[in-house]
């Protein structure tokens, strides 16, 4: 098997965990955000969905400007923009929690010379939280759907990954918490782990033969 150069990173369900995660088999983790959301504008789910609808879905592949996204929703809401991205800010805070042992994990990989990335699907306001400058430092290539006007699993986004990672698609390893989304890398050769667990990945890991060394000197 070829040496793996390089370890890609999904975010939301991975490197970002909440209490809604039923890993692996693809859960709604943002729906404790929406959930907040929709409380705090008195509405039930099905009519907080209404509200953001369009402007959210066009939002994750930069359909549409981040300005008129939220202005969109806010109108929608009757609320300011202002208003509507602090509570969206502070719904993303809340709910979703730092896989802490992961980014550590992440960083010895890096110690042991394998680059580590971060291929995400966010929108612009879970962006500001999940994928800020701090939770994404250290890591590159970092590609956020709603920067670059692609999404998972469209193709034109694996490739793109390749493109920047500089290396063959079988010499970097994909990991996301959803299986279609590693469909479409399988299918361009690059090799992929399906997220269950922190336990379980460590144990994928050395299948690819790359290990969780506690100290490892070069
Ligand atoms: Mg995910």
């Amino acid at each position: 098997m070829k040496k793996m150069k390089i370890i890609i990173f999904d975010v939301g369900g991975v490197l970002q965990l909440t209490d809604y995660d039923d890993i692996g088999k693809g859960g709604h983790h943002v729906l404790g955000v929406h959930e907040y959301m929709a409380k705090k504008y008195k509405k039930d789910l099905d009519s907080w969905f209404d509200s953001i609808d369009t402007p959210y879905a066009k939002s994750i592949d930069k359909k549409i400007p981040r300005i008129k996204a939220i202005k969109t929703i806010a109108n929608n809401l009757k609320t300011t923009p202002k208003k509507l991205t602090k509570l969206f800010h502070r719904a993303y805070k809340k709910n979703f929690k730092k896989n802490r042992k992961l980014y550590s994990l992440a960083f010895k990989l890096k110690k042991q010379k394998y680059g580590v990335g971060i291929l995400s699907d966010q929108w612009y306001l879970s962006q500001d939280i999940l994928t800020s400058k701090k939770n994404v430092a250290g890591f590159s290539p970092v590609i956020i759907s709603c920067n670059i006007g692609l999404r998972k699993p469209d193709l034109k986004i694996y490739k793109l990954l390749i493109r920047k990672c500089k290396c063959k698609a079988e010499e970097i390893l994909f990991i996301d918490n959803r299986y279609w989304n590693l469909k479409p890398a399988k299918k361009l050769g690059i090799k992929t782990i399906l997220f269950k667990g922190n336990k379980q990945l460590i144990k994928d890991l050395e299948k690819f033969g790359i290990k969780n060394k506690r100290n490892h000197k070069n």
